[in-house]
């Protein structure tokens, strides 16, 4: 049994404050008290053990916002450099669900007949009483997207190594659809 050893870029989306940057670090198994000194760090990498196979996945945190409508470079790069993608929203933050929608129709934009792993996250699934979102339109989102969905807490580690095996799963059956 030969691990593989080649990196799979995972591009974090989403609207400022959805919890990427959280995500990214529940992920690396970064705890909140080493966060300062990870300051500006904007790639996360980890080898999952998935279904008995690992997998390297590099997780990129370098979104940001739009400028005065104006596509930046970055934001292009972003949309061109993933093999998967993870777009987030905040279950307490309908603004930024109706921000996905509109991160999908870029994507497929930039990427028009790549059959790419996308995973559309409702992240702050432990603040319940401020629920916006409930997950019934999460899931019905991700049925329209045609994409998976997950409800994730980084601030109580909930779903998040669920939520990156199930992107390596998903890397997977492309890979050996080809
Ligand atoms: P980013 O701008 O998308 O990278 O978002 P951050 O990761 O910086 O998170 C924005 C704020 O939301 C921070 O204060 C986080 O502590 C908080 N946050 C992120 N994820 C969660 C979560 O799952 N639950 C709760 N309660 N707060 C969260």
């Amino acid at each position: 049994h030969r691990p593989n050893c080649w990196e799979h870029r995972v591009v974090l989306l989403g609207d400022p404050g959805v919890g990427k940057t959280s995500l990214a670090n529940a992920f690396a198994g970064i705890q909140e008290r080493d966060l300062l000194e990870q300051h500006g760090e904007a790639a996360y990498e980890r080898t999952l053990l998935v279904d008995g196979e690992e997998t390297t996945l590099l997780v990129l945190d370098t979104w940001e916002p739009e400028r005065r409508g104006e596509e930046s470079w970055r934001r292009s790069q972003c949309l061109q450099v993933g093999n998967a993608y993870v777009i987030v929203y905040s279950i307490t933050d309908r603004s930024s669900f109706e921000s996905a929608s509109e991160l999908r129709i870029h994507l497929r934009r930039a990427r028009q007949a790549e059959d790419i792993p996308i995973i559309l996250v409702g992240n702050k699934s432990d603040l319940v009483r401020c629920r916006e979102v409930s997950i019934e339109e999460g899931r019905a989102c991700a049925v329209v997207f045609d994409c998976k969905f997950i409800e994730t807490s980084a601030a109580l580690q909930h779903n998040v190594d669920e939520l990156f095996e199930g992107v390596v799963r998903q890397l997977r059956l492309r890979r050996e659809g080809k």
